[in-house]
């Protein structure tokens, strides 16, 4: 009852005072896993492990509110490839955090518990505050960065990324954002976009922070003007943020993909260097599983056809594996390979003679702190960084939106609507939006 009437209210415009008064509910509904299933894909193939039967919508009770957290009302979510992760119980099964986790403290206690409410990117509103929080209030409209972080070690000051219990909410942390309700950090909150709809302003926060730390901020690759980056997954979750923060910083992309459809999204976006990875039937390694240097140098020449024979200053790599290898030998002399994931598989290998005798950097980048968040939230919110979401789903079908991730059948995001019934709502600056124009917010919808 209270939940629909959290629903309305929101829906209505109502005041922060408004949502204060409204009674909070004992429960509510989320998408979870459940401990006790962590074993049900045993024996299985990656490939093979289904989202759609271990993802579930529960009623799960509200978790008790700290001190420095906040109740939000969340309108929508959005997939992300951790909750993939979490859902096929790879590469361990996320209980193990969630135990760890509630080991920390008295307060985190409660994060240890049978099922995992999943989910690391939300909108929403937000509905009470802890004693501690100072700013935020009920009522304010809000985005999440999702990183958890106490900051009581001294290593986390300079860069709460380098906190040695830094998390990530909704995935090593309970309480996420596939849900009704969740329990947020204050010191993770962010103003929600305003010309942006609920699942369009869910669907930025993870990916574009940690684009934005990986090619912007101080602490990864700090890309220049004119250079030139090859980006993998380019119209994925991070590539797709990543093709637009190289084309607004004065770089040039070079963009991998596996579909034409794919590649014309990326050319109406601007970018003009595109190779299908999957036409050119580039092939990495040979049959006896040995990285194939003739594939390196031919997918290498054609980089070359295109940027008018210069190599990429910068490799965006997430893909692991199966193309960690080729984006050594394929980064300039002096050249960084920036990486934040193995999508492909984690154990990397690579021929080390093209990276010492050539001067390149491996960069490891992960996530993105508070700053950078709110950095690359500030430009999404000035319309200089756009939403790249394709589809929005219901609550109840995440684990079908979970399986279409998996097996690479999305393109950009895929969005879930919670509270709000449909999408479209949430809008509170139609001005703006039709300046930027809507071909730039909704480029990917309905791919
Ligand atoms: P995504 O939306 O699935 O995009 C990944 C893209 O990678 C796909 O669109 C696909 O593009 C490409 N790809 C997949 N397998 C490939 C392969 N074997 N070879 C070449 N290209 C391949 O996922 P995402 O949201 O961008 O996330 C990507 C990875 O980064 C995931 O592993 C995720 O867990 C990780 N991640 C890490 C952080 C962090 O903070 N450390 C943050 C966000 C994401 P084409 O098929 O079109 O080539």
């Amino acid at each position: 009852m209270s939940i629909d009437q959290i629903r309305q209210a929101i829906l209505e415009g109502a005041s922060g005072e408004e949502i204060a008064a409204i009674p909070l509910p004992e429960a509510y509904k989320a998408a979870v896993v459940r401990k006790e299933e962590v074993g049900i894909f045993e024996g299985l193939a990656h490939q093979d492990k289904d989202p759609r039967k271990s993802v579930h919508i529960d009623e799960v009770p509200l978790p008790e509110l700290g001190p420095d957290e906040a109740y939000v009302a969340i309108m929508a979510s959005a997939i992300n490839y951790n909750t993939v992760w979490t859902s096929i119980f790879e590469p361990i099964p996320t209980f193990t955090f969630l135990e760890r986790y509630g080991k920390l403290s008295e307060s985190t206690k409660k994060h240890d518990q049978p099922y995992h409410v999943m989910g690391s990117d939300a909108a929403g509103v937000v509905l009470r505050v802890g004693e501690a929080v100072r700013r935020w209030k009920p009522g304010d409209r809000v985005t999440v960065h999702c990183n958890v972080v106490d900051l009581q070690d001294p290593e986390g000051h300079e860069d709460s990324m380098l906190d040695p219990q830094q998390r990530i909410w909704g995935f090593e942390t309970n309480f996420g954002g596939l849900a009704e309700i969740a329990l947020v950090k204050a010191n993770a909150l962010m103003p929600k976009p305003r010309h942006l709809t609920w699942e369009e302003a869910a669907s930025c926060g993870l990916v574009n922070s940690t684009t934005y730390r990986m090619l912007v901020g101080e602490n990864a690759a700090r890309m220049r003007q004119g250079q030139v980056v090859l980006i993998w997954g380019a119209a994925g979750g991070l590539g797709g943020f990543a093709c637009q923060y190289v084309l607004n910083g004065g770089g040039f992309p070079v963009a991998v993909v596996s579909s034409k459809e794919k590649a014309e999204i990326l050319r109406s976006m601007g970018v003009e260097w595109i190779i299908d990875r999957k036409a050119e039937g580039f092939k990495f390694w040979d049959d006896a599983g040995e990285p194939n240097l003739s594939e390196f140098r031919r997918f290498g020449k054609t980089i070359r056809s295109m940027t008018g024979g210069v190599d990429p200053d910068i490799v965006f790599e997430h893909t692991g594996r199966d193309t960690f290898a080729a984006s050594v030998f394929l980064a300039k002399r002096g050249g960084i390979v920036v990486t934040c994931a193995s999508t492909s598989g984690y154990m990397h290998i690579y021929d080390n003679r093209y990276l010492w005798m050539n001067l390149k950097r491996i960069i490891g980048s992960h996530f993105a702190n508070y700053n950078e968040a709110w950095e690359a939230n500030r430009l999404v919110s000035l319309g200089k960084i756009h939403p790249i979401l394709s589809k929005t789903y219901t609550l109840e079908e995440t684990g079908q939106a979970a399986y279409e991730v998996h097996h690479n059948l999305h393109v950009g995001k895929i969005g879930i609507l919670c509270l709000a019934p449909t999408e479209g709502l949430g809008i509170d600056d139609p001005a703006l939006r039709e300046k930027i124009g809507e071909e730039n917010l909704t480029r990917f919808k309905g791919r």
